[in-house]
């Protein structure tokens, strides 16, 4: 009997961190968990504690730090606090530390993280979007695996095989096209915050949802597929795909192309990473293409979604760009989610603050931190003011 693999999940109460606990539950012979965090959701921190029974728990909201110890006294569960706290969860040693926060707030964790697993599966985009090029770094120099849990670029990793660049013409990552595929584009100034996270395919989490609506998820996952694969800008192609079956596609210069396919839910990918190059169950439905029927594609309307062009742009321009592309995203998302501005403002805030950004040199995660809170600041005071 083979030990089983010791896992960590930083973000375990969001919509990736309990598909990872549903696949444990699955294997609970090949999976051990040592750690697992959540931000203010208590309630699920302690339920899946009492269940998964791990060393350490961390709520990184230091004030809900009480809450949670009273909630696990009486067990042997030890209890983490604040972003302290999280960057020690981060660095106890494990096999697998799957990266499930949402934003550039899993940066620091990631970074700390990467030093200590053997495996990152890495779902916090967020993570290559503003630091891809210093993750890679961190994961040659601590031999890190580092495969991507966003199931576009999990298609691809499982595609490329280890295949030579040069035998690749293009990659192409799909995407669903959100609920507002077909929606009149003249009422697109009354959209809601709750018409926008009800995705038609994926069941995800709010920030996410809302990226998928504006198609800016597509545009970090152009940036994240340009760090993970050895590609440039014009090899990564992105192509509508409404039912969400082909996750991702690799065309090679003989003018084969193979996709990747599966029913859109996220335990395929997370499984994976977790026992990859072997595969184990994940609970997904098998594939039923005759049910199915048809599969749809279609090219991308710039004018319903601007988002992907300001991705190409600040990819062109470099990674400070990107990170003040994720920070003005950031802001918005959350100030359209609390009714401050209007949906098409997203990517207008997106745009102002690319077009005022000047370059800077990114050598460190300080610098990387730097950018990410000017631009913040500069957007929620500024623009957002205005807007
Ligand atoms: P979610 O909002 O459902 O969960 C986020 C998790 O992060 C929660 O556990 C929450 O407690 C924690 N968190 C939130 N703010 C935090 C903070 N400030 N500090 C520390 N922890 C914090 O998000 P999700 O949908 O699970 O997405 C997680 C990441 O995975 C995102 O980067 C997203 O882009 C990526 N991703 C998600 C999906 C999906 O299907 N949900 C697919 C591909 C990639
Ligand atoms: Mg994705």
């Amino acid at each position: 009997m083979t030990q089983p693999k010791t896992i960590s999940i930083l973000g375990a109460t969001g919509s990736i961190g309990q598909n990872v606990l549903d696949v444990m539950r699955q294997h609970p012979q090949r999976f051990e968990l040592v750690a697992m965090s959540a931000h203010r959701n208590v309630a699920q921190l302690v339920k899946d504690a009492k269940a998964f029974s791990p060393k350490v728990v961390c709520v990184s909201d230091d004030s809900l730090y009480m809450q949670t110890k009273e909630a696990l006294a009486g067990t042997h569960i030890q209890v983490m606090g604040g972003e302290s706290g999280l960057l020690e969860m981060a660095a106890l040693e494990v096999d697998i530390c799957v990266a499930a926060i949402v934003g550039a707030a899993g940066l620091k964790p990631v970074f700390e993280a990467v030093k200590h697993c053997e495996r990152l599966a890495l779902a916090n985009k967020e993570a290559l979007v503003c630091a891809g090029e210093l993750l890679i770094r961190e994961c040659k120099a601590h031999g890190t695996e580092l495969p991507p849990v966003d199931s576009e670029h999990n298609a691809i990793h499982q595609l490329l095989q280890s295949r030579p660049a040069e035998e690749i013409s293009s990659i192409t990552l799909t995407a669903s096209g959100g609920p507002f595929l077909t929606r009149d584009l003249a009422s697109f100034d009354t959209i809601t915050p709750s018409e926008a996270v009800a995705h038609p395919n994926w069941s995800m989490g709010a920030k996410i949802s809302v990226d998928s609506a504006t198609m800016m998820n597509k545009g970090l996952e152009l940036i994240e597929a340009y760090h993970l694969f050895p590609f440039t800008p014009e090899q990564l192609k992105v192509v509508i795909h409404p039912q969400s079956i082909i996750h991702g596609l690799v065309s090679f210069v003989d003018g084969s192309t193979l996709a990747q396919m599966g029913n859109p839910d996220m335990r395929t990918p997370i499984a994976y990473c977790m026992e990859y190059p072997q595969r184990m169950s994940s609970g997904v439905a098998p594939l039923n293409l005759s049910e199915i029927s048809r599969l749809d594609f279609s090219a991308l309307e710039d004018e319903r979604f601007p988002a992907l062009k300001l991705a190409y742009a600040a990819m062109e321009q470099g990674q400070s760009a990107c990170i003040a592309l994720n920070a003005a995203n950031e802001v918005a998302v959350e100030a359209f989610m609390n009714e401050q501005i209007r949906f098409p403002q997203i990517t207008e805030l997106v745009a102002q603050a690319l077009e005022r950004h000047e370059t800077v040199a990114i050598n460190s995660l300080e610098d990387v931190m730097a950018v990410d809170e000017r631009v913040r600041r500069l957007v929620s005071n500024g623009f957002l003011r205005a807007a």
